[in-house]
C-alpha cells in the first residue's frame, strides 16, 4: 500500500513519476505531477491522440507511444496507472515485482486539493447521477468541477483550476489503486454483475472494489446508497462504516431512509426535507427516480436549498445515449439507450417502456444472463433484433418466446428490421445489454449510428 509518508520523503533528486496510458486520465496525471515538481515520463502501448501529444509537449513532458521502454519505467519512484490497463498487464506485473507503488490518477489528484469530493459509483446510473448532481450544484451557484469518467480528468482540473467541489464518477477500475483518497460524500447506486472478466469471475472481488469508495471516510462524511439492493445491504456491516448513512429506497418501511417514493412523489426526509411530484422530474423511468433521490440527498448534504434542488431536478436535460428520445417516424418512437451495456440497465429501460417495444440488443457479451429480462421481454416486446457478430447465445435464449426475431450485422440493417416489425404507437428501443466493440468503436459510436439511421429513414 502506498502512503503519504513515501511521498514526503525528502531527497535531493527530483522524484520520478511514470504514467502508464496517454488518454484523458494519464495525461492529466502527467501534467499535475509535472506541476508539482516530479520528473515525469508517460508511456503508452498504443498511439496517443494528437490533442494529448500537444498537451504533453506544451508542458515539456517526456513521452513514448507504441510500446513500453522498460528501463525508463522501472526506475520510477511511483507509477500512475490508467484505469483501462488491467492489473495483470505484463508491464504492470513487472512494476509490482519491483515493489514500485502504483496509484490511480484520482489518488494523485486527491493529494493536491482540499476541495470537497462527491464521488459516485455503482454498476448502473453513475453518469446520469453524476451529471445530475453537477447540474444541481452549478444551478445553485457553487464553484464545482465535473470529473472521473466524464469530461476532463480530475488531475488536470486540480492542476489548472481551483474548484471548491468536485463531482466525480468512479468506475470500479478507477477505485482500484486508491489508498488515501477520501470521498466527503460517497454515493453507491447499486451492484449488479458487470466486468466480471476483470475480477477473476468472482463477484466478491467486484463488490469489494465498489466498496472501496468508503475507505478513509470519517464521521464528518456521508454515505448515500440504495437500500433496496440486497448485495449492498448484505455488505454494509462488513466495512465498519464511520460516515453518516443516507439510504434511499422504494418505500419508507424502515424509518431511517433519507429518501423514498410515496404516492407518485419522491420524498426527502433529510438532510433537507421536501417532497416532489414524480412527474415534475426531468428524467423518467424508475431507475431515474433512484438517480434523482441520490442526487437530491447529495445536494442537501452540501447545504443546497430545497428550492434549488427542486428546480434543478426539474430542469435537467438528460445525458446522451441513456434512454435518449431520438424522434418519431411513422408513428413509432425511437429511443437510444446505447449505454445499456449490461442486462440490468436494459431491464430498467424495458421496465420504463409504456408501449409495445421492438428491442434491438446484442454485441459483445460479457457473460450475460438474460433471464433477468425474460419476463419483461415476454410482457413488453413486439419483436427482437439481434445486432452482433455472433448472435448464437441470444437465439438459444429467446427463440422459444414465439416473437419475431431478425439478425443484423450493421446498424442500418438493425433499424430497418426494427422498423419493419414495429406498428404505429410502438417504440423501437436500442438497449443492447452488451458492449459495442464487435461492430462499433464504442457505445457512443453505436448510439450515433442509431440516431443517424433513424433520422435518415
Ligand atoms: P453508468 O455510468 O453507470 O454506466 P449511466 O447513467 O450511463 O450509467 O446509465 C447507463 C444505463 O443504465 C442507462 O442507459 C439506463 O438504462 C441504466 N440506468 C441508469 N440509471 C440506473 C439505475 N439507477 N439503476 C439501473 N439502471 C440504470
Amino acid at each position: 500500500m502506498n502512503t503519504g509518508s513515501q511521498m514526503n520523503t525528502a531527497c535531493s533528486v527530483r522524484r520520478r513519476m511514470v504514467v502508464l496510458g496517454g488518454g484523458e486520465s494519464g495525461v492529466g496525471a502527467a501534467v499535475l505531477a509535472q506541476k508539482k515538481g516530479y520528473d515525469v515520463f508517460l508511456s503508452d502501448m498504443s498511439c496517443i491522440k494528437q490533442y494529448y501529444k500537444d498537451m504533453l509537449n506544451r508542458y515539456g513532458i517526456a513521452w513514448e507511444e507504441g510500446g513500453h521502454t522498460e528501463e525508463r519505467i522501472l526506475d520510477a519512484d511511483e507509477v500512475v496507472k490508467s484505469p483501462g490497463i488491467p492489473a495483470d498487464a505484463p508491464m504492470v506485473e513487472k512494476i509490482r515485482e519491483r515493489g514500485i507503488p502504483i496509484i490511480s490518477e484520482i489518488e494523485l489528484a486527491g493529494r493536491y486539493t482540499d476541495a470537497k469530493m462527491i464521488c459516485i459509483t455503482g454498476s448502473n446510473g453513475k453518469t446520469t447521477t453524476t451529471s445530475l448532481i453537477y447540474h444541481i450544484f452549478r444551478s445553485a451557484g457553487l464553484n464545482v468541477g465535473l470529473a472521473g469518467n466524464i469530461g476532463q480528468s480530475l488531475a488536470l482540473q486540480v492542476a489548472e483550476k481551483d474548484y471548491d467541489y468536485y463531482v466525480i464518477e468512479l468506475s470500479s477500475f478507477q477505485l482500484e489503486n486508491m489508498y488515501d483518497f477520501r470521498a466527503n460524500i460517497a454515493v453507491l447506486m447499486n451492484i449488479t454483475p458487470d466486468h466480471l472478466d476483470r475480477y477473476e469471475h468472482e463477484m466478491q472481488n467486484y463488490v469489494d472494489a465498489k466498496f472501496r469508495i468508503l475507505q478513509n471516510q470519517t464521521a464528518e462524511d456521508a454515505f448515500v446508497f440504495w437500500n433496496d439492493d440486497p448485495l449492498i445491504r448484505a455488505e454494509l456491516h462488513k466495512y465498519g462504516i464511520q460516515a453518516k448513512l443516507c439510504p434511499f429506497a422504494q418505500a419508507q418501511r424502515e424509518g431511517w431512509l433519507a429518501a423514498y417514493m410515496q404516492d407518485d412523489k419522491i420524498c426527502f426526509d433529510g438532510p433537507v426535507a421536501f417532497n416532489m411530484e414524480q412527474e415534475e422530474l426531468a428524467l423518467t423511468g424508475v431507475h431515474n427516480l433512484y438517480n434523482s433521490m441520490a442526487a437530491g440527498i447529495s445536494a442537501g448534504l452540501a447545504g443546497i436549498r430545497k428550492e434549488n434542488i427542486r428546480e434543478a431536478l426539474a430542469s435537467f436535460q438528460g445525458v446522451e445515449h441513456r434512454l435518449e428520445s431520438v424522434c418519431r417516424v411513422k408513428g413509432v418512437d425511437y429511443v437510444n439507450d446505447s449505454k445499456a451495456t449490461n442486462v440490468n440497465s436494459c431491464w430498467y429501460a424495458l421496465q420504463s417502456m409504456k408501449t409495445p417495444t421492438v428491442l434491438i440488443l446484442g454485441g459483445k457479451d460479457k457473460g450475460n444472463d438474460y433471464s433477468e429480462i425474460a419476463d419483461l421481454v415476454r410482457e413488453k416486446c413486439r419483436g427482437l433484433v439481434f445486432l452482433g457478430v455472433d448472435n448464437t447465445k441470444l437465439h438459444s435464449f429467446f427463440s422459444s418466446y414465439g416473437l419475431p426475431i431478425a439478425d443484423a450485422r450493421s446498424m442500418s440493417e438493425a433499424v430497418a428490421a426494427a422498423a419493419a416489425m414495429a406498428q404505429k404507437g410502438d417504440t423501437v428501443l436500442l438497449s443492447p445489454c452488451c458492449a459495442s466493440f464487435d461492430l462499433f468503436k464504442s457505445y457512443e459510436d453505436r448510439g450515433e449510428q442509431f440516431k443517424e439511421c433513424v433520422r435518415n429513414m
